[in-house]
């Protein structure tokens, strides 16, 4: 293979080059006395990056699924009622789990191409007047699909239903990406992982929990050790794990957190949006092809999942684009195989990295047989982004002076 090969899936990104060198270091003791005084700060900062200062966040080894079944654990008892909705395979997996951790879940199913049907949430949570439902659950950004929720939309209904459910939240492809507003929407437990918009490998599962949330844990019946909330408490408290943290990890998590505050976080959502819109363009170019999200309202900004033209096997563009071009894409999953590829437009990437991402789906593309005119979508890219400025950061500001 000639020259870098090209990683356009949602997850794992790509990692900075700055957060490589800083994970490729020497083994270092756990244990030392000033392990503290990199610990501490670090997750200062991830709380930052998760808008959050009250209550607490937490990196357990481990990757988003395993954030998921911490914040179950931990906050929940067997056989609680919760309200939960499925439009993707991630919402549809993390339904999955809270039935085979023995929740009591009550599933509204969705058009894949939605999202969280807030009014459908409303209107159940105003009808349970004895308080039955213990947490409601909410894919902030479906990754099969491309779809992007109203959270905010969705903490309104719970406060204008006057309904104390725990709100959970799970940002896997979101937090560090897209706005996201912890303290600010009132979500009580975050989920997100280190492969996405951390740029980091998978490893760490991130969790920001709201202190509704850590005073439920008190009285939590739901078994759980490896991924005690407590236990985590306990030794985050004085700066160390309760076990053997993977520390290349979390010295990469210093540079990625210091990449993305260091820009500002608005920045980093600004230029994701940027990004996006800079797909999208190009997917309105090529006949036949659409969006899977199903509206501008719902359309997310960290991954694009598009619908092949009619009679366009989607597995095989994805296979002519790894072998041919290097590049890979993301693959349709569940039912949306072979009749959809995404594009993962998070993390470490600029303009010109997706205009090659744009121009070897292109190629894919005609060469399964798409009627496409050669670069009529990267051209639409190119004009976006043109067209755009990107905002500036404060590093790029401090560079500048
Ligand atoms: C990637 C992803 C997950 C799963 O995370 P893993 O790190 O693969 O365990 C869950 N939810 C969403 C929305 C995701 O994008």
């Amino acid at each position: 293979m000639n020259g870098n090969s090209h990683l356009f899936i949602p997850g794992p990104t790509n990692v900075p080059e700055e957060v490589r060198r800083a994970m490729n270091i020497p083994m270092e003791d756990m244990r030392a006395p000033d392990f503290c005084d990199f610990i501490t700060p670090l997750l200062g900062d991830l709380a930052r990056a998760y808008r959050l200062e009250e209550g607490r966040v937490f990196a357990f080894p481990g990757s988003g699924t395993g954030a998921w079944e911490a914040a179950i654990t931990n906050t929940l008892n067997t056989g609680d009622k919760v309200l939960m909705s499925r439009f993707g395979q991630f919402s549809m997996l993390w339904v999955d789990m809270a039935e085979r951790l023995g929740l009591d879940v009550e599933v509204i199913d969705v058009d894949w191409g939605k999202g969280v049907p807030i009014d459908a949430y409303k209107t159940r949570l105003e009808n349970d007047k004895t308080h039955s439902i213990k947490a409601v659950f909410a894919t902030h950004n479906e990754t099969a699909t491309g779809v992007t929720s109203d959270i905010p939309a969705l903490r309104r209904a719970l406060d204008e239903a006057g309904h104390p459910a725990l709100l959970f939240v799970d940002g896997v492809s979101s937090i560090a990406s897209i706005p996201f507003e912890m303290d600010g929407w009132g979500v009580d437990l975050a989920v997100a992982g280190s492969q996405k918009g951390f740029m980091l490998p998978a490893g760490l599962a991130f969790l920001g929990v709201s202190e509704k949330a850590l005073a439920a844990h008190e009285h939590a019946d739901m078994p759980r050790c490896y991924f005690s909330f407590s236990d985590m408490i306990r030794l985050n408290d004085t700066g160390y794990f309760p076990y053997t943290p993977p520390t290349p990890l979390l010295r990469g998590l210093r540079v990625s957190l210091d990449m993305l505050l260091g820009d500002g976080m608005e920045s980093v959502w600004a230029r994701h949006h940027r990004l996006a819109e800079g797909v999208r363009a190009a997917v309105a170019e090529w006949p036949g092809c659409r969006l899977v999200a199903d509206g501008p309202e719902w359309q997310s900004d960290t991954v694009s999942a598009i619908y092949t033209p009619e009679g366009i096997d989607a597995r095989e563009v994805i296979e002519t684009a790894y072998f041919k071009y290097q590049t890979s894409l993301g693959t349709g999953l569940a039912k949306l195989a072979g009749r959809a590829f995404r594009i993962g437009h998070l993390g470490s990437l600029n303009p010109v990295m997706l205009c090659g991402a744009l121009s070897a789906a292109e190629m894919a593309l005609r060469d399964a047989g798409a009627d496409i005119t050669p670069g009529r979508g990267v051209a639409a890219a190119q004009e976006s982004f043109r067209m755009t400025t990107p905002r500036q950061g404060r590093t790029a500001a401090a560079r500048a002076a």
